[in-house]
């Protein structure tokens, strides 16, 4: 029998990069083959992000093209995943009559059996279900083909913070941690892999705790594994960093000094606004604990510019937030209703504000961004490399704060950490040499 085809979309964050391999790797699995070109395909998979409205209104007129595409041929199979399929649900049909399976972040690993029970009844399949408990279990036993140096692992899911403006809480579900035994199999295969690097993954992994293994005693138990050689882990919320986590920056050579933690606003009114239960005091103190166990540690952070009710004042002291802490990478947005959050009743701020205070913060945390990589220059840099550039004359690797390294050198292997003397940067790259 000919093989089907499968071609996957991804939208949004790392987890739905994670998300997206395990589909990939469940759908080899019943004999399914993916493919790159979008033309070709027997099977879709759209895997969203409900993060903003503007990427749902993405997601659907992307179905539209593919509707398109397909117009003069057999139409294949169409699987919506991830949040716009939690947050939508059966209304997705509604929607797009193009999509015929729904599917949400917690029951994907279902794939295969929805499929089959569309193919063979011809009937709409949807399954929404929030309960987390046989997913990984069920992913556990795939192995994944592709080797990576770097690869993410999924420790968390879910988050029970509520900030007003998230849309986390009601598609991903209540907290939810994996179990460390099956997280350092995990691991364990990817580095007989290959992998050197994991990258813990979860909406809130500093809230991981599965039978008191807290995220510290995770990563201690990871940085015994000889193969693994960095370790790294996001996103965060600043409340849940206990003594032992912080400290272990100064204990444990494998966690990286990159950190992001995420802030939003530098403004306490904003922050109460926003339901994220700490003050910017507090922020600030967290920043300083870290840097006392970890000196060279460097942040990056998520900021959203207008959240209804934003002064300029409050405006103000997010900018001398930023001055004050020094970001080397930033990701910054201008406030956007999420549906079905509390923050989509509130009135919204004249587009020409926040723009111009979206413009005043984004110049700021460029120019930090480009002074923190200029500031590598004649430094040496321990550079993890992953692979060659495209056109075969450069390695890619990254140093220990995450910010990617061009070298011109046949000699390097992928996997390999090298001394990096660091010759010129950009605000997004290092260049250098072998020192
Ligand atoms: S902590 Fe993060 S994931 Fe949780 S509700 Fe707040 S913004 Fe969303």
């Amino acid at each position: 029998m000919k093989s089907k085809k499968f071609y996957i979309k991804t939208f949004g964050c790392q987890m739905n990069e994670y998300d997206s391999n395990k589909i990939s790797d469940l759908l080899k699995s019943i004999s399914f083959e993916k493919i790159d070109k979008m033309d070709e395909a027997d099977c879709f998979v759209f895997n969203t992000c409900h993060i903003r409205e503007k990427a749902t209104q993405k997601v659907y007129s992307d179905i539209g093209k593919i509707k398109k595409i397909y117009r003069n041929k057999p139409k294949p199979i169409f699987v919506l995943a991830g949040c716009v399929a939690q947050a939508e649900s059966s209304i997705v049909f509604e929607k797009s009559d193009y999509v015929d399976i729904v599917v949400g972040p917690q029951a994907y690993h279902k794939l295969p059996e929805l499929i089959e029970q569309f193919i063979a009844k011809k009937k709409k399949q949807v399954d929404t279900n929030l309960s987390v408990d046989d997913k990984f279990d069920t992913l556990q036993h795939l192995n994944s083909k592709g080797s990576k140096v770097s690869s993410f692992v999924t420790i968390q899911e879910g988050c029970d913070k509520f900030c007003k403006f998230c849309v986390v809480p009601y598609t991903r579900g209540p907290e939810y941690s994996r179990d460390s035994r099956n997280i350092i199999d995990e691991i364990k295969a990817l580095a007989d892999n290959g992998t050197k690097e994991i990258v813990l993954l979860g909406q809130n992994v500093s809230s991981y705790n599965d039978s008191n293994i807290s995220l510290a005693k995770l990563i201690k138990k990871i940085a015994n594994l000889k193969e693994i050689k960095r370790i790294r882990f996001t996103t965060s919320h600043p409340n849940d960093f206990d003594d032992e986590l912080i400290s272990l920056y100064s204990e444990e050579p494998k966690l990286m000094p990159q950190l992001h933690l995420p802030v939003q606003s530098g403004s306490d009114k904003i922050l109460k606004l926003m339901n994220r239960n700490h003050t910017r005091v507090d922020y600030l103190n967290l920043i300083n604990k870290f840097r006392f166990h970890r000196p060279d540690i460097q942040f990056s952070s998520d900021f959203i510019v207008g959240y209804p009710g934003e002064k300029d004042s409050d405006h103000q002291d997010t900018i001398n937030l930023i001055k004050e802490v020094g970001f080397s990478l930033s990701y910054s947005f201008i406030y956007s209703q999420r549906p079905g959050t509390p923050a989509s009743n509130y009135d919204e701020i004249p587009r020409k504000t926040t723009m111009k205070r979206l413009e005043e913060l984004q110049s700021i945390l460029l120019k930090q961004q480009l002074e923190f990589n200029h500031y590598m220059i004649n430094k040496e840099n321990n550079v993890l490399f992953e692979n060659k550039t495209q056109d075969e004359e450069q390695f890619f690797g990254r140093n220990q704060y995450m910010v990617p390294v061009f070298v011109k050198n046949n000699l390097i292997k992928a996997g390999e950490i090298k001394k990096i003397f660091i010759q010129n940067a950009s605000r997004n790259n290092l260049f250098g040499k072998l020192a």
